[in-house]
């Protein structure tokens, strides 16, 4: 059965189309808009700018569907972790991290994820689904109206659950909306997008309008060590993601991120970081180390923050560029890779996955 469409998951353009078909002119989908984003309705009835035979005949035709709070999480540093239900029932976390500079919403794109990186809490879940775009945006607005941030100005790093080029059109339906004029009217360089590499998507993501700041998740400066550490390394490997990644079209004096996970004993000898800095001659790039936020089930440990500087000193002094990113809500479970969210209801694909393991 084809329900009403949602107006949380139409972007401006077809918004105007759809009203069009119905005789409705087309800036009432721009007053939509800003009651949706500008403004945080969630019921139509509350957008009392549109006459009244407007409202009866959208909220015959349409729908307005917003993630709800089932829990809120707050950090003694300030951090905040919200675990957002979805229409489905079905379960997701988002992050607001205060100053850093600015403030910043840390939104998933997909409940679990299927790229299981070795260190990763959300990778243990595997995927149940993809996001919508009006749910990854929905996370944004949700936040934005909790946070009380509605009128200011924020960053988006889509670094929550889930890998985003796993769900291309939906996560670039979503930065469609969110950058709207009449929306949030966010600007792209506010907003970051973190891959773990799948090359094709990366190639698409290249010819995009909307282009955001790119993350890499690279993590070793081998096809070995890497091999081990994000399984689909053994599809896209370092020396193409590298080759891509110096195609890729960047603006004035901007640069990828590198994320590298770092795990002691396995990728922080001064060796990896050598290698690391010579892997990265010839790119635009800045490496932004990440300490392993340890969990129960995660078979690595975090180095000393001596091993730490002594890293980020190694890639300094070959001139990278380099930053330590500070853990954040770790005491609430909000950090880099502890996303998790237990008792998903399994894909088909996973609960054969889940037995075939049992059996094995
Ligand atoms: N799938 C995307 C988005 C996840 S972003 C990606 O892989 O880039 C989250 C970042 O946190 C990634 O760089 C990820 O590798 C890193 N991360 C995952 N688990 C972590 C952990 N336990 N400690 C520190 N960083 C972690």
């Amino acid at each position: 059965m084809l329900g009403r469409p949602d107006l949380a998951q139409i972007d401006r353009p077809s918004l105007e189309s759809a009203l069009d078909a119905r005789g409705v002119p087309r800036f009432r989908a721009r007053q939509i808009f800003r009651w949706i984003y500008k403004r945080g309705v969630t019921d139509i009835e509350q957008m009392t700018d549109l006459p009244r035979e407007l409202r009866a005949s959208l909220v015959a035709e349409f729908t307005l569907t917003t993630p709800t709070l089932a829990h809120r999480d707050i950090s003694t540093d300030g951090t905040q972790k919200f675990l957002l239900r979805l229409a489905d029932g079905a379960t997701i976390e988002s992050v607001f991290i205060p100053d850093t500079p600015g403030n910043t919403f840390c939104i998933s794109t997909q409940v679990g994820c299927a790229m299981a990186c070795a260190f990763c809490l959300t990778g243990r879940m595997g995927l149940a689904r993809n996001l919508t775009a009006g749910e990854i945006a929905g996370q944004v607005r949700v936040l934005a109206g909790l946070l009380d941030l509605r009128d200011s100005t924020f960053n988006i790093v889509l670094m929550g659950m889930g890998e985003p080029l796993h769900n291309y059109d939906e996560t670039m339906k979503a930065l469609r909306i969110l950058c709207d004029e009449h929306g949030f009217g966010m600007s792209p360089r506010r907003i970051t997008l973190s891959t773990v590499g799948l090359l094709p998507q990366l190639e698409r993501l290249a010819r995009e309008p909307i282009m955001p700041n790119l993350a890499i998740s690279l993590h070793a400066p081998t096809d070995r060590q890497r091999g081990e550490l994000v399984p689909i390394n053994k599809k896209y490997g370092v020396a193409d993601i590298i080759a891509t990644c110096k195609r890729f079209p960047l603006k004035k004096r901007s640069r990828i991120t590198f994320e590298y996970v770092l795990l002691a004993g396995v990728n922080d000898r001064p060796e990896d970081a050598r290698l690391l800095a010579k892997l990265l001659a010839g790119v635009k790039a800045k490496v932004n180390l990440i300490p392993l936020n340890a969990a129960a089930g995660i078979p690595f440990e975090r180095p000393s923050d001596e091993a730490v500087d002594r890293f980020a000193r190694t890639l300094a002094e070959r001139d990278v560029t380099v930053s330590v990113r500070k853990s954040r809500g770790r005491d609430i479970r909000a950090a880099c890779g502890q996303l998790i969210v237990e008792g998903q209801r399994k894909s088909a694909g996973q609960q054969l996955a889940a037995l075939a393991f049992q059996n094995s």
